[in-house]
This record gives structure tokens, C-alpha cells and sequence, in this order.
């Protein structure tokens, strides 16, 4: 493939994808995914959102070559996902941190944890180190790296599963609902993590979320639903959206929703509210 300006911006290419789960009966296959069309720039922040079972976490599998397009391409950094050649360098470009931290931690130590995907990736044992420190400090864990990972709390756990990715050093972090298990002080860590490596360390981040106070401030969100991209656009586009958002059953952030209510009750508010900030100034104007 020519490699033009285009293309090495882009982190990943969706092209006209469809998933299909097979059944022994065919009348009951599963379309999880039906004629998807989007690309992710390098260094954004995207969102994606959707109903149970719209389709997120098969995209999310997607990415990551865990599952291959039944019909259309996905391309990551140029890398045809079906080209089993590149298979190793597509998983190490794309990381994948999901829901549950305690499938995702092999080792009874912190610090062997973030260790074993380099170890895996053959990296000398002198730069696993290496890599190792730097992605507990990124993280905010160093303190824990001799720690067992079964004593920390779901925010910190959730945090190694992250420094365990970073060690592998990908481009690109894809979050299948990273805080879905996790109390209000764990998501915070959490997310306070996933903002920083996007902001700071300038890596791409896809963030798939049921929290939609998590995603106000992404580049873009994309909307699922039923296996197709319903909304695609800023967080104000979508979320001024309230009906239609709620339509497929999907909640709105706590502020944009506080705003929808007080318009409806005559109050003239602005419908772009997404934060407390900006819900304060709103009402004091
Ligand atoms: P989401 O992550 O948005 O909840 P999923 O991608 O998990 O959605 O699922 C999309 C659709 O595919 C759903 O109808 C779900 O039941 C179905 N599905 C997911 N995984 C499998 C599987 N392993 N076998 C069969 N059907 C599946
Ligand atoms: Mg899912």
C-alpha cells in the first residue's frame, strides 16, 4: 500500500466491517457488527459508547486481532489485522485493558506482572527493568512493585493492568469498561490514569465506557447501537442529542441532563453543558 500523509496519521482504519457470531443454526447467527465505516487518528481520544450488546467490546476485539472481520478490513497503524505476518506487531501497537483486573494479572508480584508482557516480547532483561519502573511511575504504582497484586484495592489493581500494557510500549491503549467494577474513588485513579497517558505521553486512547461523565472532554465519541454507528461526533454534538441518546437507551452526563430538565421547566440554559464548571457558570450568569 502507498504510504501517503493520510495514512500514517491514521491509528485505525475500520473498513466497511461486519462480525458475524456463528451458531450451528445459521438463522441464529449473531450480526455483532454490520457494515462499520471509521478511522482513529494518532493521539486522539475517542469515546464509544452503546447500549449491551450494540457491539463495543466485539469492535474492541477487533482492534486488537483478537477476532477477525467476517466481511471489510481493520487496519492498525497501516497493519491489515488479517495479515497473519504483522499479528505480533498489530497486538503490540494496539494494548487492551478490560473490565475485570483480576483476569488480567499473571503473577503473584507487582512488578513481575508489568514484566511478563515484555518478557513475552523478548525484550533484555536489563531494558524489561527499565520499562518496568517507568510504567509503575506512569501509573503511580511504583510504590507497590513489590507488593502481591491480590492485596490492592480494584483502582490499583486496575492501574498494573495498565503499567503491564505500557510495558510493551503500544501506540495505542483500546479500554473495554476499565472501571465498570470499580468503586467512585478507583474510577477516578483510573481515569485520572487513562487522561494522563493521552495528554502527556500523547498516546492514543480508545475509551469504552457506560459513564458518560468519563468521556466529556474525548476528541470524538461514536455511538453504537445494534451493530451499527448510530452518532459520531464531539461530546457537546452527542450529548445535546438527550432524546435521541435516550432513544437507545443511553444516559447522558448528570449536568447535561440537569440542564435538559431545568430547560424543560422554562429556565433559559444553554443545551452544551457537560461539566459541573460549566454548569455553575450557566447559573450564576
Ligand atoms: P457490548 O460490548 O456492546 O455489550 P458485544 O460486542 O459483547 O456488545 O456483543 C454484541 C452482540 O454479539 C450481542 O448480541 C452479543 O450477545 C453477541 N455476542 C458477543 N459475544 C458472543 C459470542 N462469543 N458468541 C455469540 N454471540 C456473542
Ligand atoms: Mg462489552
Amino acid at each position: 500500500m502507498k504510504v501517503t500523509m493520510e495514512t500514517k496519521k491514521r491509528m485505525i482504519e475500520v473498513q466497511n466491517v461486519s462480525f458475524v457470531y456463528p451458531h450451528n443454526n445459521e438463522e441464529e447467527n449473531v450480526i455483532a457488527l454490520d457494515g462499520i465505516d471509521f478511522h482513529i487518528n494518532k493521539g486522539e481520544f475517542v469515546g464509544i459508547i452503546g447500549h449491551n450488546g450494540s457491539g463495543k467490546s466485539t469492535l474492541a476485539k477487533l482492534f486488537n486481532a483478537i477476532i477477525f472481520p467476517t466481511q471489510g478490513n481493520v487496519l492498525v497503524n497501516g497493519f491489515n489485522t488479517k495479515d497473519q505476518e504483522h499479528l505480533w506487531d498489530i497486538r503490540q501497537t494496539a494494548g487492551m485493558v478490560f473490565q475485570n483486573p483480576d483476569n488480567q494479572l499473571v503473577a503473584t508480584i507487582v512488578e513481575e506482572d508489568v514484566a511478563f508482557g515484555p518478557e513475552n516480547l523478548g525484550v533484555p532483561p536489563q531494558e524489561i527493568r527499565e520499562r518496568v519502573n517507568r510504567a509503575l511511575a506512569t501509573v503511580e504504582m511504583k510504590a507497590y512493585a513489590h507488593q502481591k497484586p491480590h492485596q490492592l484495592s480494584g483502582g490499583q489493581k486496575q492501574r498494573i493492568a495498565i503499567a503491564g500494557i505500557l510495558a510493551m510500549e503500544p501506540e495505542c491503549i483500546i479500554f473495554d469498561e476499565p472501571t465498570a467494577m470499580l468503586d467512585p474513588s478507583g474510577r477516578r485513579e483510573v481515569m485520572g490514569t487513562i487522561k494522563k497517558l493521552n495528554q502527556d505521553k500523547h498516546m492514543t486512547v480508545i475509551h469504552i465506557t457506560h459513564f458518560m461523565n468519563e468521556i466529556i472532554d474525548a476528541d470524538r465519541i461514536i455511538v453504537l447501537d445494534k451493530g451499527k454507528i448510530v452518532m459520531e461526533g464531539t461530546p457537546e454534538v452527542i450529548f445535546k442529542n438527550v432524546q435521541g441518546l435516550k432513544k437507545i437507551g443511553l444516559d447522558v452526563p448528570q449536568m447535561t441532563e440537569l440542564a435538559y430538565e431545568l430547560k424543560n421547566e422554562g429556565l433559559d440554559i444553554s443545551d452544551n453543558i457537560l461539566s459541573i464548571e460549566e454548569m455553575v457558570a450557566a447559573l450564576c450568569q
